[in-house]
């Protein structure tokens, strides 16, 4: 029997690659769903090349189009809209894998859901554990639900990882199976040479050409500001359950090494390749076994230098922001994030600055509301909100 696969935000980035994957593996991988949010046309060829049961779109009017053009294409997908029904859709009994893949806070319904169908996931969305990692960790133990990272960084540590901490993520100890730390690795972005007092002019196109990866605009410009590594930062502790002297963040420019994980006997463990997300998520379908990504492996003698750095915060103050947050608690990461999501939005639309982007996540995170505490979906979702009220109403008020 055929594993059987929903992707989750499959128009974008990761949910291409995913089928990059998938066209290599068909003999071991169906495509049971999808789910996006608007972009009807592109689900359209998706339907036509992997004829999935359903297709669910978030927007009624684009539903409506592609279920038109399914019948027409005579299709057996079925088309279905809402986030009620996106929902329903990760928790079919017959799925096996669900790829998390959507961007942003909005993916954090959709997989907690299939978190608790203990289904197998292949965790892209981070979002969802920086908002929410504590309680998403206990209900993936509660229901049995194995959390796979596919975001590269955390896909390679866990590739060198023991299987005890593989199978034991969000409560292993780390010391315990002699690993001393984690070192996290980052490109640090197009604007690594720029120099600070060049920042305050840099458009969203240039934030968007980054120099190793092809990837959806919102992570784009969280990888030129570091938000991503402290994002990655969150994430990490919340998988591998890392205190502040087991992790550490460190500039390496060629994306080469994705990642790393030292042990107490003087050990470090890497996981190279090219940078290609067609890798971590290869790795984490057929977990525990490999398949094919359609990515060829590094040639080493066509390798220029390796080079690595430290982080520097007057660089990247999102990256200290982040790092913050993350020892102060869910409420603080909660508003991080969404107003980091808030603060993005309105870069990509001129509305805000580079440079403000950290001033306004900064503000919200000196808000009372960060310091509360949430323990509950609903609570998270009411901070989440309220954060996003603060940021709105922080942007009218400088434009
Ligand atoms: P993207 O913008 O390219 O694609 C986002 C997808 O989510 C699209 O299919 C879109 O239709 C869908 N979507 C957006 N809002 C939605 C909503 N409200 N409901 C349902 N679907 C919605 O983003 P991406 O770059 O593919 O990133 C996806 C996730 O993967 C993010 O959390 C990102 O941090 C993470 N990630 C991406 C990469 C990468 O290389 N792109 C690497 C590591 C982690
Ligand atoms: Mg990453």
């Amino acid at each position: 029997m055929k594993s059987q696969l929903v992707i989750l935000g499959a128009t974008g980035s990761i949910g291409q690659s995913t089928l990059k994957v998938l066209r290599q593996n068909l003999e071991q991988f169906e495509l049971f769903g999808v789910s996006a949010k608007s972009s009807s046309d592109t689900l359209l060829k998706i339907c036509i090349e992997f004829n999935p049961q359903y297709a669910v779109l978030l927007e009624a009017k684009a539903a409506q189009r592609l279920k038109q053009d399914c019948e027409l294409a005579g299709l057996r997908t079925q088309v279905l809209c809402g986030a009620q029904a996106q929902k329903e859709l990760a928790c079919e009994p017959e799925v096996s894998h669900v790829m998390a893949a959507i961007v942003g806070a909005a993916g954090l319904e959709p997989t907690l859901s299939a978190v608790e169908a203990g289904k197998t996931i292949l965790l892209a969305n981070k979002e969802s554990l920086v908002m929410c990692g504590k309680l998403f960790m206990q209900q993936a133990q509660r229901y049995g639900a194995q959390i796979l990272p596919v975001d590269s960084e955390h896909n390679a540590i866990f590739q060198c990882l023991p299987s005890a901490i593989q199978n034991s993520l969000g409560s292993c100890e780390l010391k315990t199976h002699g690993v001393s730390k984690i070192l996290l690795t980052g490109s640090g972005g197009p604007f690594r040479n720029t120099p600070v007092s060049e920042l305050a002019h840099v458009t969203p196109e240039q934030a968007i050409a980054h120099p190793n990866w092809v990837m959806g605009p919102k992570i784009s410009v969280d990888s030129a500001t570091m938000m991503n590594k402290g994002l990655e930062y969150i994430e990490a502790k919340r998988l591998f359950n890392t205190a502040r002297d087991q992790i550490q963040v460190i500039v390496h420019p060629q994306s080469i090494i994705h990642s790393m994980v030292q042990y107490h006997d003087g050990s470090t463990l890497a996981q190279l390749g090219r940078p290609d997300m067609a890798t971590p998520i290869a790795n984490c379908l057929a977990y525990p076994e490999r398949i094919n990504a359609g990515v060829e492996a590094l040639d080493f003698l066509e390798l220029g230098e390796l080079s690595f750095k430290a982080a520097d915060f007057a660089h990247y103050p999102c990256l200290k922001l982040a790092i913050d947050a993350c020892y102060s608690g869910q409420a603080a990461t909660t508003v991080l994030n969404a107003s980091n999501e808030i603060a993005v939005d309105a870069f990509l639309n001129k509305r805000l600055a580079y440079l403000q982007i950290s001033q306004l996540v900064d503000a919200a995170l000196q808000q009372e509301f960060s310091n509360t505490e949430v323990n509950s979906l609903a609570e998270i979702l009411a901070l989440d909100l309220q954060a996003r009220n603060f940021s709105s109403a922080w942007l009218n008020r400088i434009n």
